[in-house]
């Protein structure tokens, strides 16, 4: 998370009459952090990965598996490891960065998440530009979830699944139980012990039930198996509970048929992702990685998806990212286009969770028609950055975060403004959860401006985690590199978002995306006609005509996006990484190890593996608790963890799965701990080269020798 300040917490109707003041308080901030580093340079090409694991407790011998809500006890564990302050410390309030540096590899950093029965886990220190960094980064993860591990009960485990298949159902599903229905939360699902104990989030949790005035409903759409009854009506909802006013949102029609309803900021918040974050050189490169990695988010969700259960029951749809968006969506009727507007300022079209509204780059590809005409931005605070000397694009960008209200207020923080901090703008900025996020450098300008790429589901294994972590560090390295462009009308972007839930949506969709991602090359026709472009003229060729918008882009599936058309129209996105690979120079075991990763990728879009999302929907179908009404009950979900609790655990030893016995497994991770060189139990040997198919057209196609690669 980004912001842990400490203070007293003003309850919404105080936070609300102190908004104003807190959004001008980080406009200025904003300013102040603009202004001095806007010229910033040569910043390192640093990268870093954040993954998020659920805590359990589970025995092999039982029947049930339960969520520990013993985050803090944890981190404190953590804290106190005597060998671990040696090496600098392990966890974000605790370490000693100086000390750190000396060590050439630092201890990874755990951080406290949202909810109680959760951790998250970065790099020691960044990852830098090397490629031979890039194979550090799964022995890490694995070091995380190993050291994770010894600081928790021996029936404890950091599982990375996305959400507990059973948060929220009937019965005890996290220990210590606590009774559900508590003053902050108002939830009939799960207590308000869910949560974090620090004053933050509660506080988020119950300001933002207050600012809709009702609490936030999330209703994924049930699958629907051979036995479960149409229409479906969730069983677990209480339509007579009389505690507190919000009981009446389910007697208003907030849990509708065919839908698992969730009243909690915990069902969204409380999910695990695999972000990744990059710094670019300065701010220039900064802006432009932003838009190109925009397009990617929707694909990179669908590819890693990993969320089919909510509440005990399987969902129709395959990820987190909505359900997220709607346990934390703040706005109110009016806002939401309920009621006509009488005392907000706008209507606002997504929640502030949501895929991004603009793009930010200065760039000549960047074509009006690909902004949202109606993004909304407050005019009066474009207007203070403009005048401070930001440029139209990037105010306006600021200016759209900064539509929201900050949730969370203490207090303290009223009295000055310190503009040597900039606690205010990011109280806004941290709390636009978008699929990226533009992040200037801290107030002490001590590093560069980096982008954050939020939207994939984390995955079981650490070898699958570091294979889209690395994926996302090469293509961004040849966006940089190849000049590519991704540019789709942003609105595209929202809408291949949508259509990313689906089930299975990474075979059974198809996306928006640009047909050519390649710099325009001067035409022949230029040549031949252009008496500007004759050769040895210093005149440049003349640019194209920019043709219609509609033209440039189409539907493709997953697949062909990444792994490139059969017609070769579009290369792909894997073979241009291996043709990023082959233009500089990487030693051969380093290229073999990367081709695993890559290898990854591209089966499961091909749909020759299958997502997390699909392994567990193929778990639960084989499992003989299922009846194929769409219950997941606490024998399946026990075994289902005990699953990837067993993946972990062989994958930690550094063994390979044979024996385990669990359904599926050969089908969602193929021969990959296989490594280079040698192969795996069922002898198959990882190919050097992953390029999926040989009819496919290769780089030398589409990307002339030698073409600004660096
Ligand atoms: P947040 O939760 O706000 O996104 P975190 O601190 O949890 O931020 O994670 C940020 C990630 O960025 C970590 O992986 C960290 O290693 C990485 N990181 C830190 N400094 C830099 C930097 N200068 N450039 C790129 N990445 C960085
Ligand atoms: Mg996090
Ligand atoms: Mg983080
Ligand atoms: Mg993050």
């Amino acid at each position: 998370m980004g912001l842990l300040a400490l203070g007293t917490a003003l309850d919404w109707p105080e936070a609300r009459k102190r908004a104003q003041q807190v959004r001008e308080w980080g406009i200025l901030q904003l300013l102040e952090i603009w202004n001095k580093a806007k010229g910033k340079e040569r910043d390192a090409l640093l990268w870093g990965d954040e993954v998020e694991y659920l805590v359990v407790l589970y025995e092999k011998e039982g029947s049930k598996v339960l969520l520990s809500l013993r985050q803090a006890e944890i981190l404190d564990a953590l804290a106190c490891d005597a060998e671990l302050a040696k090496k600098g410390g392990c966890t974000a309030e605790g370490q000693d960065a100086e000390l750190k540096q000396t060590q050439s590899q630092p201890v990874p950093v755990f951080h406290p998440e949202f909810g109680r029965f959760m951790l998250e886990a970065t790099p020691g220190k960044p990852w830098g530009i090397g490629f031979k960094e890039l194979l550090g980064v799964e022995p890490d993860m694995k070091l995380r979830r190993r050291i994770a591990k010894e600081h928790m009960l021996p029936t404890e485990y950091p599982i990375t699944l996305t959400t507990f298949p059973r948060i929220g159902s009937p019965g005890q599903f996290t220990f210590p139980e606590y009774p559900i229905s508590g003053p902050r939360l108002r939830s009939q699902f799960v207590p308000d012990e869910i949560a974090n104990p620090h004053i933050r989030f509660p506080t988020l949790a119950a300001n933002i039930r207050s600012r809709r005035g009702r609490k936030v409903q999330v209703n994924v759409p049930v699958f629907h198996d051979k036995n479960t009854p149409k229409p479906w009506k969730d069983p677990t909802v209480d339509f007579d509970l009389h505690q507190w006013p919000e009981d009446d949102d389910v007697r208003n029609g907030a849990a509708p048929d065919d839908h698992i309803h969730m009243d909690a900021m915990a069902f969204g918040m409380g999910s695990c992702c695999l972000q990744i974050t990059f710094q670019a050189k300065n701010i220039t490169e900064g802006r432009q990685m932003y838009d190109q990695l925009s397009p990617l988010g929707p694909i990179m969700l669908a590819l890693t998806a990993a969320t089919p259960v909510y509440k005990g029951f399987l969902a129709n749809t395959d990820v987190r990212w909505n359900q997220i968006s709607n346990a934390v969506d703040c706005r109110t009727p009016e806002e939401m286009g309920e009621k006509p507007l009488k005392n907000d300022r706008w209507r606002i079209p997504k929640s502030r969770y949501a895929s991004n509204s603009t793009y930010i780059a200065e760039d000549a590809r960047l074509r009006p028609e690909y902004l949202d005409p109606d993004l909304v931005f407050d005019p009066e605070i474009k207007q203070t950055l403009m005048d401070g000397g930001m440029d139209d694009l990037l105010a306006t960008h600021f200016a759209h975060l900064f539509i929201r209200d900050p949730i969370v207020i203490f207090a303290e923080d009223l009295e000055e403004l310190d503009l040597k901090k900039t606690d205010h703008f990011e109280n806004i900025q941290s709390t636009n959860w978008q699929h990226m996020r533009f992040k200037p450098p801290p107030a002490d300008n001590s590093i560069g401006w980096r982008v954050e790429f939020r939207s994939m589901e984390i995955q079981i294994t650490d070898f699958e985690n570091a294979a889209f972590s690395v994926f996302m560090v090469l293509v961004t390295r040849a966006i940089l590199s190849f000049d590519l462009n991704f540019y789709v009308p942003i609105k595209r972007v929202d809408e291949n978002m949508e259509r990313a839930h689906a089930l299975d949506g990474v075979l059974r969709e198809k996306f928006y995306f640009r047909k050519n991602p390649f710099p325009a090359r001067p035409s022949r026709a230029n040549t031949v006609f252009g008496d500007d472009s004759r050769p040895g003229s210093a005149m440049p060729s003349r640019p194209a005509s920019p043709g219609l918008v509609e033209d440039e882009y189409e539907e493709m599936t997953v697949n062909e996006i990444i792994n490139g058309s059969m017609d070769g129209e579009f290369p792909g996105l894997v073979p241009i990484v291996e043709s990023y690979l082959d233009s500089v120079n990487v030693d051969v075991e380093t290229r073999c190890e990367l081709a695993t990763y890559l290898d990854l990728i591209s089966k499961r879009s091909s749909g020759e593996l299958d997502t997390t999302a699909r392994w567990m929907r193929n778990f639960i179908a084989a499992h003989p608790n299922y009846k194929q009404d769409s219950v997941v009950d606490e024998k399946i979900t026990h075994d289902l963890v005990g699953a990837a609790i067993a993946i972990g655990e062989r994958e930690n030893e550094g063994r390979n799965f044979a024996g385990l016995g669990i359904p599926g497994l050969p089908k969602l991770l193929g021969n990959f701990r296989g490594g280079c060189g040698g192969g795996d139990e069922n002898g198959a040997v990882a190919g050097v080269d992953g390029s999926p198919s040989e009819t496919r057209k290769r780089k030398s196609d589409w990307i002339e020798d030698g073409s600004g690669a660096s």
